[in-house]
């Protein structure tokens, strides 16, 4: 079982810029009614990180650097979101 933090998104900040999606493709993304969600890898981390990182994910400090990378790249959207409505739970 693999911890990462979640971010939640103020949709009602969100002015759809899609930066979020553009840094962050794996973890968000764009609902059929032209809304920004988070995606399903947050419900399930380790699958994704299993199906992503096959390899690495064996070795425990890999499993740490790429835990921290994710969290890097959502640090970066939170940084950038136009709306300021980006934000660590
Ligand atoms: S970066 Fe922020 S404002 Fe832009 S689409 Fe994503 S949530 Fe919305």
């Amino acid at each position: 079982m693999y911890n990462i933090k979640k971010p939640i998104i103020e949709i009602s900040d969100c002015v759809l810029c899609d930066i979020c999606v553009d840094l962050c493709p794996d973890f968000f993304i764009k609902n059929q009614a032209g809304y920004i969600e988070l995606s399903e890898n947050f419900e399930n981390i380790d699958k994704y990180l299993i199906d992503k990182y096959l390899d690495d994910i064996k070795d425990e400090d890999k499993k740490r650097e790429i835990i921290k990378r994710l969290e890097d790249d959502i640090n970066e959207v939170i940084k950038n979101c136009r709306g300021d409505c980006v934000s660590w739970e």
